[in-house]
């Protein structure tokens, strides 16, 4: 993989963890089931990948704080517009943005930690679109960019109404969520394409069964 987006202000970023629901973490006995985001080694000030405005800051941890495992421990994020927002988590502590502040791309967010749920010095980043955590990869890789979808005219057709909402919890498959909705796999036809993918805190919507109404 090539990385054309940086987030490292040296760019010599290297991934440790990908991003993906197969993935668990166990740290003191506590486990995290998937993972929101992508992890990157060595050390060094992290930038921000987009322009934006700062709209989250933790800097309140000296060290490892397990709490409930999903313990980011010092953190900035930075909304890029009004679907995509970046996380950078277990920051070293010494915040040098805060929050309302505007950031240009390529400007120092923090500087690499190892607080909150963390085994060493790495950086754990995240993108948000709409609050859901997706994989920053093909980002990352240039191949996609973080624009706003223009907003839908009046003529689009709505979504169809007998769409069924479910969240992801620990030891969902797809096939365990297609039997839930009565759908067969291929007819669950969720949102995401890579059932892979799939993870803790996901937001899904699945059409609802086709009614018989011929005939
Ligand atoms: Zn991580």
């Amino acid at each position: 993989m090539s990385i054309k987006n940086n987030v490292l202000e040296r760019k010599n970023e290297r991934i440790t963890s990908l991003f993906g629901a197969g993935r668990t973490v166990t740290i003191q006995g506590t486990t995290i089931n998937g993972h929101s985001g992508i992890d990157f080694v060595p050390e060094g000030w992290v930038i921000t990948l987009e322009e934006g405005e700062v709209i989250a800051v933790k800097d309140s941890v000296s060290g490892v704080s397990i709490g409930t495992g999903n313990d980011f421990g010092n953190y900035v994020h930075v909304k890029v517009n009004s679907r995509y927002v970046l996380r950078f988590c277990h920051l070293k502590q010494g915040a040098i943005v805060k929050v309302g502040q505007k950031l240009k791309k390529g400007a120092r967010v923090g500087y690499m930690g190892t607080t909150g749920f963390s085994t060493g010095v790495h950086l754990h980043f995240e993108i948000r679109d709409n609050g859901v955590a997706i994989d920053p990869l093909p980002y990352l890789e240039g191949e996609i960019a973080l624009s706003v979808v223009p907003t839908t005219p009046s003529t689009e057709p709505l979504p169809p109404a007998n769409t069924s909402r479910h969240v992801i919890v620990a030891g969902d498959t797809m096939t365990k969520i297609a039997g839930k909705f009565g759908l067969s796999l291929n007819a669950a036809n969720p949102q995401i394409k890579d059932i892979n993918r799939i993870i803790v805190g996901q937001v899904i919507n699945l059409l609802s069964p086709e009614k018989s109404t011929d005939n």
